[in-house]
């Protein structure tokens, strides 16, 4: 298939990005802000590159409310690093050695949860994968250990395409947020959780930067074994540059938080991603021919999931869908069916053309 215009892109990560952006990238590319060279050919320590990443911090710290009481780190490795430094780092704060809690609700926070044994006692606190991951266990069905250095969980499980609506109570104990898939999304009080952390390539940017929001105090406590550049205290000390970091991707997520910025922030984003949401998640609920499998009270508004009730039709959806330039609507290999990945740069056309050909098949099914 070829194209001679953007399609409309539903991948889960990495993901479509706001043209806007783009063609900034595109035009500073060659000849960044007069310096004859692109923003990724120069020195990480050089004053431009710092006066970028200086902006990039202060941006994130106001689209999300960040309190001077958290540090921002910018680090390598995704979700997936953090799944194993985020036990190196703070375990160690466990009452009676390394220890701490897991709720368990999709894919994500199951690797979050394997990872973590590793390090030390990885206590599971609840988990819906008897319900195939289709609801979040109640909170009053959680077992919360009374010496856990912290309890971990992952607000939108991008697969399974179940969120959190809510940040949960887990009294004094740290909690610790996978925001990999709705970062930025929608308001979040920062000062709920311990710790926050995600990849770019699903709602920033382009792969390659992990953004790691921690509380000070829960610093400086990490295992003697914890390599260097998964240290939180030292990236903390080394303003994230104990190594050379991924600049460009850096580049690419502060011109992503300027144009959110544009848009009106977090709260502008957060109504439009709901009417977006509601608009498939409607189309969804009166079709006969599609089904969505999740509880409507944990519906992600990020990734929505749904399948076809003749699953002989998936392969002329998909063939259809691409042609008509919605790509990437084949569900995650995990969960089967199909995903429509509706994050910040997925403008509201988008989702209405998807629907629009969503019922468009269903009538000629
Ligand atoms: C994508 C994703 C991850 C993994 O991120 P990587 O950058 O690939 O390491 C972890 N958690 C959630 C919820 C995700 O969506």
């Amino acid at each position: 298939m070829t194209f001679d215009r953007r399609i409309f892109n539903f991948a889960a990560g990495p993901a479509t990005l706001p043209e806007e952006v783009l063609k900034q990238a595109a035009d500073e590319m060659l000849n960044w802000r007069g310096l004859g060279t692109s923003v990724m050919e120069i020195s990480h320590r050089s004053k431009e590159f710092m006066a970028v990443y200086e902006e990039v911090l202060q941006d994130l710290r106001t689209l999300m409310n960040i309190p001077d009481t958290y540090e921002i780190l910018l680090l390598q490795g995704g979700g997936i690093g953090q799944n194993a430094a985020i036990p190196m780092n703070l375990m160690p704060l466990g009452k009676n050695g390394p220890k701490a809690d897991f709720i368990v609700t999709g894919v994500w926070s199951e690797k979050s949860f394997k990872e973590a044994q590793k390090y030390g006692t990885a206590n599971l606190v609840a988990s819906s994968a008897a319900e195939k991951f289709n609801t979040i266990p109640p909170r009053s069905s959680w077992q919360l250990s009374d010496d856990a250095a912290y309890v971990h969980y992952c607000a939108n499980e991008t697969i399974g395409g179940v969120e959190f609506p809510d940040v949960p109570n887990v009294g004094n104990t740290p909690l610790v947020a996978d925001i990999s898939s709705n970062i930025l999304s929608k308001q979040m009080d920062v000062t709920q959780c311990g710790v926050w952390f995600g990849g770019a390539q699903k709602n920033i940017g382009p792969s390659g930067v992990t953004i790691v929001i921690v509380r000070k105090d829960l610093l400086g406590q990490a295992m003697a074994i914890t390599p260097t550049i998964w240290d939180w205290s030292v990236q903390a000390n080394t303003q994230s540059m104990i190594n050379t970091p991924p600049t460009f991707s850096i580049y690419m997520a502060g011109l992503g938080f300027k144009w959110l910025l544009k848009q009106g922030g977090v709260r502008a984003m957060e109504k439009r991603n709901q009417a977006k949401a509601e608009l498939l998640y409607n189309c969804i609920d009166q079709s006969s021919l599609y089904e969505n499998r999740v509880a409507k009270e944990y519906r992600s508004r990020m990734n929505v999931t749904f399948f076809l009730r003749d699953e002989n039709l998936n392969a002329e959806f998909l063939a259809q869908s691409n042609a008509a330039g919605l790509a990437a609507l084949r569900g995650h290999k995990a969960a089967g069916g199909m995903r429509a990945s509706i994050y910040n740069a997925m403008p509201l056309e988008g989702v209405q053309a998807l629907v629009e050909f969503m019922r468009d098949f269903e009538r000629r099914a």
